[in-house]
């Protein structure tokens, strides 16, 4: 794949759409041996300005549920499944999902992570192929073939999700510990940061 750095995208025209809203393609982030794969949907505006993946409101979500189970956003990696921002936030056509595809399978085989994390619908049924309810199935951990090589996918909600429904908040928790479990990364109480509310 020319246009691939290693984990990283150079340059892509692939999808006609995309290029046009994006400012920049954003490439995943974080340690290129992480255990932890978090797997997003497409960047949204702060992404796309930043070139970060969830450096926004969602991002301040997922990095409060890390520390909560004892990791930091420099312990995992965190990719998407689009990597340009598509246009007023609409969900990725299934052109662009494919056009992508096979950058988030090469970050996959490279970085060999313990456990994929889905963070939401699109990323859970891109990656499992079939349809996901996804608020009924966080947390539950599949195993997928990936380019030929079986992979361990948890689900979870997208960390939006929690900012509309509260009741998500612990589905989101509960999907982290579990990631954190079966990576044999964090820890499950979270160190002292669990005393911050009190
Ligand atoms: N939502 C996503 O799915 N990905 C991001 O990078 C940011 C928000």
């Amino acid at each position: 794949m020319e246009e691939m750095d290693g984990l990283c995208v150079g340059e892509c025209t692939r999808c006609p759409a995309l290029v046009d809203s994006r400012s920049r393609i954003v490439n995943g982030t974080g340690p290129d041996d992480a255990d932890l794969l978090f797997v997003g949907e497409g960047p949204g505006a702060q992404e796309d300005s930043e070139g970060e993946p969830f450096v926004g409101r969602s991002g301040t979500v997922l990095d409060d549920g890390l520390r909560d189970v004892g990791l930091a956003r420099a312990d995992v990696r965190i990719t998407n499944c689009v990597r340009c921002r598509p246009p007023e936030n609409r969900d990725p056509t299934t052109d662009e999902l494919e056009n992508c595809r096979g950058y988030l399978e090469r970050e996959i085989d490279l970085l060999d992570p313990d456990v994929i994390v889905t963070l939401g619908k699109v990323p859970s049924e891109h990656l499992l192929g079939r349809s996901v309810a996804v608020t009924n199935e966080a947390g539950s951990l599949e195993e997928v073939r990936i380019e030929g090589t079986p992979r361990r996918v948890l689900l979870c909600v997208h960390p939006a999700a929690t900012l509309y429904d509260r009741s998500q908040e612990e589905t989101f928790a509960s999907a982290l510990e579990r990631a954190a479990e079966l990576a044999g990364v964090g820890s499950s109480d979270g160190g002292q940061t669990r005393l911050d509310g009190f």
